[in-house]
């Protein structure tokens, strides 16, 4: 069960670490707006990530 989280946080890390194509700036410190779907997927890792953490 552990190692199922850690594999999750690593994928999470590398969506996070690749980050959006279009806006390199962006590092999911803000909810990313709707209009970007990659930035979309970057801020729902972000917020996963998160979630596994403090659990
Ligand atoms: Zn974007």
């Amino acid at each position: 069960m552990e190692q199922k989280k850690e594999q999750r946080q690593i994928e999470l890390l590398k969506i996070l670490a690749k980050g959006c194509k279009k806006h390199p700036a962006y590092r999911a410190i803000r909810k990313a707006t709707e209009r970007c779907e990659e930035c979309v997927v970057v801020w729902q890792a972000r917020v996963e990530l998160n979630a596994l953490e403090e659990s």
